[in-house]
């Protein structure tokens, strides 16, 4: 039987690399928690400005931020960008700074990032980066404009595309929200034109696919899985 969360009075942040990754991995996620009453938010580190299709989209990093604002309007998400260049993406201090910051500013309760061992190494980034600053966001000593968080944000890890090497420890029962994942995925005009490349994965298949067998899983019609990140003072009971 799968878990059943209730996300009241949750502020759910998900952190994630590239425009569209949020839709395969954690927006019915974010979805239910924002139906629960939470709060929610989406981090886009990347500009997503090297993916770029057979025929080249001019201003590519611009086309995809309104893309990925219009995606987060229909979920109801507040959307924090990045603005990390597409395969430049490392953890550094720096770029651990300016997502503290991010944190900061809307200080969840639950944080949600790629899983560390992830396909791309934008993600694998990303992952590194969001554990960093879900511990420092709440340490004095590392300064940024606005206040530390009081309490460190609990830190889900995310399935990986196509489940490749993904152990899941829990589901969220996202059979209601499937529909919204594809619309979320259609706002992504610019990387859906790559569905014809051959290094390219057609993301809408990839989506309805792995959504029924995570839920196939755990007796659902649709799922996303997930890890607890079992850290100090970031492991929570639910
Ligand atoms: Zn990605």
């Amino acid at each position: 039987m799968p878990v059943q969360f209730s996300f009241t009075d949750e502020r759910v942040l998900a952190v994630l690399a590239h425009p569209d990754d949020a839709e395969l991995l954690c927006a019915g996620t974010l979805a239910r928690a924002r139906d629960d009453g939470a709060e929610i938010a989406l981090c886009i580190l990347c500009r997503g400005d090297k993916g770029q299709p057979v025929t080249p989209v001019p201003e590519l990093a611009r086309q995809r931020q309104q893309e990925a604002a219009e995606a987060a309007h229909l979920l109801g998400a507040e959307t924090y960008f990045g603005d990390f260049a597409d395969g430049e993406l490392t953890d550094d201090y720096p770029s651990r700074l300016r997502l503290i910051e991010i944190v900061r500013r809307f200080r969840p309760t639950l944080m949600l990032a790629h899983t560390p061992d992830d396909y791309h190494s934008d993600h694998r980034a990303a992952s590194a980066l969001a554990e960093a600053a879900s511990w420092f966001c709440s340490s004095r000593g590392h300064r940024t404009p606005s206040e530390p968080l009081t309490t460190p944000p609990a830190l889900w890890f995310c399935d990986s595309l196509e489940m490749l090497g993904f152990q899941p420890a829990f589901y969220v029962d996202v059979s209601d929200y499937v529909g919204l994942k594809q619309q979320m995925l259609a706002c992504h005009r610019s990387q859906l034109q790559r569905s014809g490349d051959r290094d390219f994965t057609p993301l809408e298949e990839l989506l309805v696919r792995q959504a029924a067998a995570r839920g196939s899983q755990a007796g659902v019609a649709a799922a996303e899985a997930f890890r607890q990140h079992q850290a100090l003072l970031r492991t929570r009971a639910w």
